[in-house]
This record gives structure tokens, C-alpha cells and sequence, in this order.
């Protein structure tokens, strides 16, 4: 029925970049087999999957968004589609994305915007508007998504969908095309917390092959989902960021937000306003921190060991290929960030600009701990708008980092965070988020408060 939905759907929507019909309907019949053999499954075998291609697939097509990678086809998983195919979830394809997770529309996509399955003329956020769309499209029921700054929980808020970024550490990163190592972290996109809580489970865990995976276990997410369901939060304490209030917000999505605080008050939440002061600080670290790692990391794309090669006429040094492979495989968001970074990280800047920006982000972690002494969970909208136009930020990159605003700061401080749908605009009729962020390996909270309210 996905696929279907797929063949239906995805010409106009653009929200899969490769979609792999064979496998993911030879994976269902080795699912039906094990069924009728009675053997033991687990709960979600046979529950069909989108994986952002962002995450190496063996066999599929991985391209991270990006023409410098077109045709690469990993001869390995990653862990997370290893354990993925482990439980027997049929994988449907590869998933469309900003260039390298770099965006908030999906526009930056060297292969063309996702459209908004709830108005086909707006973005579905990003940077994994098509592990968001295809969710929220019905073209999978369950989705991986990354989050370096928000591209898990944005996308969630746009098209309605339930987005969770895990603690920092607590699900592999091997086998993730890295944007920024420090802050990256896969995740579930799902349409209930439920199926979130499932995903993340299976998904979580410690991993050898990852030099920052934590030991600690991944459980208790589903009977937190289930004990949340049942809709009471008594004894639960929220705290709402000041400093994620005021005119950035729009009023919709305020009056949503508002309206959802009431909810949680009426499950017999206890709620207060917290002040986390350096949070005014947080977006202007990212956008140094963020493009500092970057910078490096796309380094290795020189055109020598795989991706694309363009040689120039004559006869080009090995650097005039690299020069001429970049210039056409980037695109300029890309390029923006490498300059970015590699400036920021030059020497006699690092103390002025990276140093400055890493001495933030530990006021930031210190924020999180005096808050979390006196509240359970923190909750703010998830995005200050709802979804705009195709079109209408694509020249404006400060527009766009505006919208992370309340996602960064978890992962600076490798907090985990679950955006949950808040209800439609009285305005446009699209989705509004909520958000909620808990203590680091705290994700428990995240399914507890979110299924209550769900
Ligand atoms: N929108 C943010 C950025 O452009 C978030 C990216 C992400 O989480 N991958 O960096």
C-alpha cells in the first residue's frame, strides 16, 4: 500500500530520492514467511521504513542531497539500517533533504524541493522535508531523520508529524553522512509517539563502531509512551523557556502553543516559566560551531577517492580537479558554510570565533542544568511560523536559521527533544509543533509528556 501511495505521490511531492520497490517487497515476503513459522518477531517486523539519505544504505543509492555524491552506492550500513533490517522492517527508499542537512526548507536539495503533502505550494521544513512529507503522505508509516539544529523536530512541526531527537550518543552515528559530529543524531519521524517510542528503542543503544556512542541502555521508552497515554501528568513539572517567547513567534502558532499548555495543566501538569539566559546565544554559536566541524568534514570530498570528478580541460593538476569537482558538486549553502567555517577556524581567529562559541555552548549546558533542577520536562513551540511558500526564503539564509531558534540549544547540550503536533493555524490551516526536551538520557520523559498530550 506504501508503495503505491509512493507511485501516486511522489512526482508531484519529491519527497523520495530513490525508492527500492524490489527489496522492500522481498524484505515483506521474508516477513510474512517468519510469520507463518510462528518464529518470535519483533514488534515492528514488517512495518515498511524510509531512512533519509543522509545514512549509508548497502546497495541503495546515498547522496546526502548533494550532486558531489550522485551514484554512490555504499558497499556498507550503517548501524541504524543494519539494526533496522535486523528486526525485519522492509526499507521503502532513500529520503530527499537539504545538501548535506544544511537547510530549513528542503530547497537547498541539489534534487528539487518537497512539497507540503497539506499545501502543495509550501516547504515541509528541513533539512529532512522528505522523511517529513513521506510520513506525513502516508508514503511510509515510520521514517529516520537527522537532527544537527532541528531537522528531525522542524520538519515534524510543518507537516504535523511526531519528530524525536535522542540524547546526543545514544543512537550510532555510524554510517551518517556527518554534518556537524559534535550535534548530529538520528531519529525517529512517525505519526504517533508510540510508533516513535518503537522506532527508538529498536534503533538505540551502545555501539562499538562509534567513538561517541554511550553505554547506557535505551529502554523504558514504550512504557513511558503507554503510561503517558493514559493522560495523567500529575507530579510532572514543565517548565516554559522565556526565553522562547516574544514577537519572533507568530501569533497562530502562539495561540496553539497556549492552548496545548492548557491541555497539559488540565492532565494535571504543573507549569512554570524558567529562564534559560543564554539561550539569546545559542543560534549565534551554532552558526560558528556548526560550519566549523562542517568545513572540515567536507573536506575529504576531493574528488580523488569517490563522488564526482570534473576535470578541466588541458592538463590539471590534481588541484585544479578538486578546485573544478567542488565548485560544480556544492551548492552555495554548502559553499557558504565551508567559507564560513574555514574562516572561523583560521588561525589567530579560533579564540575570537570557535572558542568563544564552545565557552556558549557550556553556559548553555550549564542552563539546562539549574533548569532541570526545578522542572521535569522545558516545552516551547517548535518553530516560530508555521510552513511558507517554495520560493519565498530560498535567498534569504538568515530567514531560514531564524527558524531553529528552539531547536539548537538541545543540541548543543546533547539533550534529547520530541516535537509533537500542536494543532492547525487559525491562520493558513497547517501545522503548528510543540515542543518538549528533557535531561540528557532522560528520554523517557519526552514519550511520557508527549503521548499524554498527543
Ligand atoms: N536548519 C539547521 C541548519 O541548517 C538544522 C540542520 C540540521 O538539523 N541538520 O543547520
Amino acid at each position: 500500500a506504501h508503495l503505491d501511495q509512493i507511485a501516486a505521490t511522489n512526482d508531484d511531492l519529491n519527497s523520495y530520492l530513490h525508492v527500492d520497490a524490489a527489496g522492500a517487497l522481498a524484505q515483506a515476503a521474508a516477513s510474512d514467511a517468519r510469520r507463518l513459522k510462528g518464529e518470535p518477531l519483533h514488534e515492528l517486523d514488517g512495518v515498511p521504513i524510509a531512512i533519509k539519505d543522509v545514512l549509508a544504505t548497502h546497495g541503495l543509492p546515498t547522496t546526502a542531497g548533494s550532486k558531489i555524491l550522485e551514484g554512490w552506492v555504499p558497499p556498507y550500513d550503517g548501524t541504524v539500517v543494519a539494526r533496522i533490517k535486523a528486526a525485519g522492517l522492509p526499507i521503502l527508499g532513500k529520503t530527499n533533504m537539504d545538501e548535506f542537512a544544511m537547510g530549513s526548507s528542503n530547497e537547498n536539495s541539489a534534487y528539487g524541493p518537497v512539497k507540503n503533502p497539506w499545501d502543495h505550494t509550501c516547504i515541509p521544513g528541513g533539512s529532512g522535508g522528505g522523511s517529513a512529507a513521506a510520513v506525513a503522505a502516508f508514503q511510509a508509516p515510520l521514517a529516520i531523520g537527522s537532527d544537527t539544529g532541528g531537522s528531525i523536530r522542524q520538519p515534524g512541526a510543518m507537516t504535523g508529524t511526531v519528530g524525536v531527537k535522542p540524547t546526543y550518543g545514544s543512537v550510532s552515528r555510524y554510517g551518517v553522512i556527518a554534518l556537524a559530529n559534535s550535534l548530529d543524531q538520528l531519529g525517529p519521524v512517525t505519526r504517533t509517539v508510540l510508533d516513535s517510542a518503537l522506532l527508538h528503542e529498536l534503533i538505540g543503544g551502545h555501539d562499538p563502531k562509534d567513538s561517541t556512542s554511550v553505554t547506557t541502555p535505551v529502554v523504558g521508552l514504550v512504557e513511558a509512551a503507554r503510561q503517558g497515554a493514559a493522560g495523567d501528568l500529575s507530579g510532572v513539572r514543565v517548565g516554559i523557556v522565556k526565553e522562547l517567547q516574544g514577537d519572533a513567534w507568530s501569533a497562530p502558532v502562539v495561540e496553539r502553543f497556549n492552548e496545548s499548555i492548557e491541555i497539559l495543566k488540565g492532565l494535571g501538569a504543573e507549569v512554570v516559566e524558567v529562564s534559560l539566559p543564554n539561550f539569546v546565544h545559542a543560534m549565534a554559536a551554532y552558526y560558528l560551531i556548526l560550519p566549523a566541524e562542517c568545513s572540515s568534514n567536507l573536506a575529504k570530498f576531493d574528488a580523488m577517492r569517490y563522488g564526482l570528478r570534473v576535470t578541466p580541460e588541458g592538463d590539471p593538476s590534481a588541484e585544479d580537479v578538486m578546485r573544478a569537482s567542488r565548485d560544480a558538486g556544492f551548492g552555495d549553502e554548502v559553499k557558504r558554510r565551508i567559507l564560513i567555517g574555514t574562516y572561523a577556524l583560521s588561525s589567530g581567529y579560533y579564540d575570537a570565533y570557535y572558542g568563544q562559541a564552545q565557552k556558549i555552548r557550556t553556559l548553555i549546558i550549564e542552563d539546562f542544568k539549574k533548569a532541570f533542577e526545578s522542572v521535569d520536562v522545558l516545552v516551547s513551540p517548535t518553530a516560530p511560523t508555521t510552513a511558507w511558500s517554495i520560493g519565498e526564503k530560498a535567498d534569504d539564509p538568515l530567514a531560514n536559521y531564524l527558524q531553529d531558534l528552539a531547536t539548537i540549544p538541545a543540541n548543543l547540550a546533547g539533550v534529547p527533544g520530541i516535537s509533537i503536533p500542536s494543532g492547525l493555524s487559525a491562520d493558513d490551516g497547517l501545522p503548528t509543533g510543540i515542543q518538549f526536551l528533557a535531561p540528557v538520557l532522560e528520554d523517557a520523559r519526552l514519550y511520557r509528556v508527549g503521548a499524554a498530550l498527543e
